[in-house]
């Protein structure tokens, strides 16, 4: 997935039965980034995005799971989070195929804007399958398959029987029980900016935690620093988006989208949605050269060190 993973297990495992959870893991993110990776030709959602019609395509049942609760999302945040983005994702060049950076005018954008919407695709389990209503759809679901990823191999280790440990790809973890001197895991939240003693870190002895922010992938053109994270209503990368923004939720992949999501709504819409919903919520924004930190009562409780 273009990034690194981290399994940390509590348990004494040795030679085969090492092996054999090594070999699940690995096969369960291959199967992921075949399944849902934009990023190679041959996986289930490249093969969506180039059909040119607007028939029923089967994928696997984990394609369909993510579609659909990308979609619950999608209608809980009112369009924020919309994995339909992926023409204005390639327009803005933070896709796959990135060329020099311009920033597009406003006649591109509308014209972007019109293959866009998450009401568009249409998503069933049984059979599971995929469907456009608008042929010259793709979809792009960077902002929630590494979350789904982290569930599946906590999914597959709990299955397993391994009651704690820790799992983390590309900086999103989830975590299960104690580490071996019976603490709960600790995790550090990277920091908006290169002073790392920003850092964060939390105390969590289940559930997942999952940060998105503009600091590491972004392009400035002028004076302006465009984020990767696209508002899919106005088709532009967020003006003025949080420089992060940490979830805390029970699954890797809402805390992923969440993630997102909050970065399109900023931090005055994210944090009543989030109160609302009793969801643990970190934003960061910048505030000339400093940054403006708001957060959840429940994340504050969370959080041992700052
Ligand atoms: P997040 O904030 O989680 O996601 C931002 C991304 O979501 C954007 O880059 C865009 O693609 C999309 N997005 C933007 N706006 C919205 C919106 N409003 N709603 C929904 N989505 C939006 N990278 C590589 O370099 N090489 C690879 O081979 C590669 N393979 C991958 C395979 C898979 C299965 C996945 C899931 C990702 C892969 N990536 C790859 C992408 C890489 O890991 C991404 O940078 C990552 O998924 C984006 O996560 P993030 O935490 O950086 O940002």
């Amino acid at each position: 997935m273009g990034t690194s993973y981290r399994v940390v297990v509590v348990e004494e495992l040795w030679g085969p039965s090492r092996d054999k959870l090594q070999q699940t893991i690995r096969a369960g993110l291959d199967g992921v980034d075949r399944k849902m990776s934009t990023w190679r030709s041959d996986s289930e959602v490249s093969a969506f995005n180039r059909l040119a019609t607007t028939d029923w395509f089967p994928v696997s049942p984990e394609t369909a799971e993510v579609v659909l609760a990308a979609l619950e999302i999608s209608r809980a945040t009112n369009g924020a989070f919309d994995i339909t983005v992926a023409p204005l994702v390639e327009l803005w060049e933070f896709g796959p195929d990135p060329h020099e950076r311009e920033v597009p005018d406003s006649e591109q954008i509308a014209e972007v804007l019109m293959r866009v919407g998450w009401q568009t695709v249409e998503v069933r389990t049984e059979p599971p399958a995929l469907r456009k209503k608008i042929s010259s759809l793709t979809i792009d679901l960077s902002a929630i398959a590494k979350g789904f990823a982290v569930d599946l191999v906590a999914e597959d280790l709990a299955r397993a029987g391994i009651e704690h440990c820790l799992v983390e790809i590309g900086g999103e973890v989830r975590v299960a029980g104690r580490r071996l001197d019976g603490h709960p895991w600790r995790i550090g939240v990277e920091p908006p900016t290169s002073d790392s003693t920003l850092k964060e870190v939390l105390e969590l002895t289940s559930g997942a935690l999952a940060t998105s922010g503009d600091y590491r992938n972004y392009f400035v053109a002028g004076a302006k620093r465009y984020s990767h994270v696209i508002d899919p209503r106005t088709g532009a990368p967020v003006d003025d988006a949080p420089a992060s923004v940490s979830v805390v939720a029970p699954t890797c992949m809402e805390a992923d989208a969440l993630a997102t999501a909050f970065m399109v709504m900023g931090s005055e819409a994210g944090m009543a949605f989030s109160v609302e919903r009793h969801l643990s919520v970190r934003f960061l924004s910048r505030a000339g050269v400093g940054l403006h930190r708001v957060t959840t009562d429940s994340f504050e409780m969370l959080v041992v060190r700052r």
